[in-house]
């Protein structure tokens, strides 16, 4: 390891130590490395955890506790019992909680889209025909919520994540003078990628600030919700309720999933809200479908039983993901820690670590760790319109890799960082 800060080092320092950097990338480069750290996805050991999933319901197994037959058309709210079971964990009413089909991706999509073709009961008109639609976005963030928007032609402004949630003094300011102002990406729990938890004053501010936009809504994405790594789980507050209180019991919009709980890509999603957003929602949702996979719903429902079937097999998961976190940590210490070049975050649960380089360097470590076999979340991706303004953040998802592929994977970014930075330096002096 580096003992010295980089910044410290004379040239002749810096000159050895970028040697010395290049000699382990080419070592790496050696290796004809083909390594992913990409996608927070699940690893194929914790699919296995929900393989009883592949043969649930059952033989003959197919109505709910209701009597519904569940492989019928219908049901556009989805299994009352599995949403209580997910109502207990998100702190939602059963009759504020719909189950859909496997993304909690396209229920945000859909509802983004829907205020624009019909607005929403608190729109004067539809969305698209405002001048300008713009959305809030916290940054770093999840690059696919950036997505949706930057898609449907909606002006991102990008607003600052802090350790315990966003500037809700810059948010409350903006929200307050802007009606073209709409809407805000929020991922109030473990978030992606900095793993940051919202406090009970940042969550209420927002239920609770007052927005020139009479229809603003705030995209409440908790999709880590029961995902801790470490003991003890963070609280999800209760945004509608205090929403509700405030006089804005239309504003939040909650979004959550199994996908990161039982199968990424055939899970259940849930989308959370007032009665009355609930009903617009599904107004336009039945001319797209006659009804979610119940079947599917009644798999999960078989499967976890209750709400503490779920809380014990996330704990089973946590073993696998937790020891992950711990050594993509550890590396990152003992590899850049006293040069000074970088720093992490060090998330109590979600998926993702984040990391901050040198400014400048991101996009060239990157470039390098690819050149190297090492495929990371490219450059930007946590910001609106992929740019990142200081080119010093990297989304580092630990999950899907072996824990020896890890190793590897983690001691080559490392290399690839401090290579970075010392050829930053060296230009600079
Ligand atoms: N929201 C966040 C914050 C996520 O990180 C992810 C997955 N990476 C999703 C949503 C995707 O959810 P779903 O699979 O339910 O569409």
């Amino acid at each position: 390891p580096i003992q010295t800060q980089i910044g410290l080092m004379s040239h002749e320092e810096l000159t050895s130590e970028h040697e010395s950097q290049s000699a382990k990338y080419t070592q790496l480069q050696a290796q004809k490395l083909a390594l992913d750290l990409t996608r927070g996805k699940p690893s194929p050991e914790q699919l296995d955890l929900s393989a009883e999933l592949l043969t649930l319901p059952g033989d003959g197994d197919f109505r709910d506790g209701s009597g519904t037959d569940c492989r019928n058309y219908g049901g556009l709210t989805g299994l009352p019992e599995l949403r209580a079971i997910f109502g207990e964990l998100l702190g939602i009413p059963v009759a504020n909680l719909l189950a859909g089909n496997n993304a909690s991706l396209e229920i945000m999509h859909d509802n983004v889209v829907f205020s624009l073709l019909h607005g929403t009961p608190d729109s004067a008109r539809p969305w698209a025909q405002e001048e300008k639609i713009k959305f809030l976005c916290p940054a770093p963030g999840y690059d696919r919520h950036f997505a949706i928007t930057e898609s449907l032609g909606i002006e991102m402004i990008a607003v600052p994540m802090n350790h315990d949630g966003p500037d809700v003094v810059k948010i409350a300011e903006l929200v307050a003078s802007d009606p073209q102002i709409k809407g805000m990406w929020a991922v109030p729990v473990y978030a992606n990628p900095t793993g940051a938890v919202y406090s009970e004053e940042i969550v209420r501010t927002l239920a609770s600030m007052p927005t020139a936009a009479p229809d603003f809504r705030l995209y409440w994405d908790n999709a880590y919700a029961v995902h801790p790594l470490v003991g003890e789980t963070a609280p999800s507050y209760d945004i509608l309720s205090m929403a509700a209180e405030a006089g804005h019991p239309n504003r939040p919009l909650v979004f959550a999933s199994t996908s990161k709980i039982t199968f990424a890509g055939a899970g259940v999603s849930f989308f959370g809200s007032s009665a009355e957003n609930l009903a617009w929602y599904q107004k336009f949702l039945g001319k797209k479908s006659i009804g979610p996979d119940k079947v599917n719903q009644l798999r999960h429902l078989r499967f976890f039983g209750n709400a503490d079937g779920v809380r014990a097999h996330m704990e089973k998961h946590r073993a696998f993901l937790a020891p992950k976190f711990e050594l993509v940590l550890r590396i990152l210490e003992d590899r850049l820690g006293a040069s000074k070049v970088a720093s992490w975050t060090e998330p109590k649960g979600g998926y993702f670590i984040s990391l901050d380089v040198v400014d400048g360097t991101a996009k060239r470590v990157i470039e390098l760790a690819k050149n190297a076999g090492i495929a990371l979340t490219a450059a930007g991706s946590a910001f609106p319109y992929s740019t990142d303004p200081d080119d010093r953040n990297i989304r580092l998802a630990p999950s899907f890799p072996s824990t020896a592929e890890l190793e590897v994977a983690m001691d080559g970014v490392a290399t690839c960082v401090l290579l970075a930075a010392t050829e930053s330096r060296l230009s600079e002096i």
